[in-house]
């Protein structure tokens, strides 16, 4: 079922009017940057449920998965799992992540533009999650973020180096009939 939307939601939603995502692609809102390409950026939560809780999010506005390419969706989700590796790889040492996508309000989808949540996990860390889970950064000691933004780069490069192979790197491995 399609609801419906007023003319200025209609408009907010192709041009991203007032979107603090938007804003933050375009580098005139903060944001502790992690990862940045021509289409997609990634940046830590403001509001962490555990420290390393990074967004990813396509650069060009979409507000829901509705209003998102699919060619694009299947980047921000790939983007979503190297981040999930390199968490792994990084000096947080996480041994899991949850990769979750809030679609519309009825999903709690609270930022209209598309985002995909990466958020660290470790082996027992149901009680500290928890917790992060309902406070969103509010208790607790507020990890530096910058220092948590270049772990995770760190885990990034860590992970390049272990797959230094291009596409004519594999074709040349592939048996010659
Ligand atoms: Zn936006």
């Amino acid at each position: 079922m399609v609801t419906e939307r007023s003319g200025a939601e209609r408009r907010r939603d192709a041009d991203g009017d007032g979107c603090v995502f938007c804003r933050i692609a375009a580098g005139t809102a903060p944001a502790t940057t992690v990862y940045e390409d021509d289409t997609l950026c990634a940046f830590l939560d403001i509001r962490p449920i555990a420290r390393g809780h990074t967004l990813v999010i396509p650069k060009r506005h979409a507000g829901t998965l509705d209003d998102l390419d699919t060619a694009l969706g299947t980047r921000l989700f790939s983007l979503g799992h190297r981040l999930a590796k390199a968490l792994r790889r990084s000096a947080l040492g996480a041994d899991g992540a949850n990769l979750l996508l809030n679609d519309g309000r009825s999903a709690f989808q609270t930022v209209h533009h598309v985002h995909l949540h990466v958020v660290p996990r470790h082996n027992g860390d149901i009680r500290t999650f928890t917790t992060g889970f309902l406070f969103r950064g509010r208790v607790g000691r507020r990890p530096d973020p910058a220092a948590t933004a270049a772990a995770i780069r760190a885990g990034l490069d860590r992970l390049d180096a272990e797959a230094p192979t291009t596409p004519s790197d594999t074709e040349d491995k592939e048996p010659h009939a």
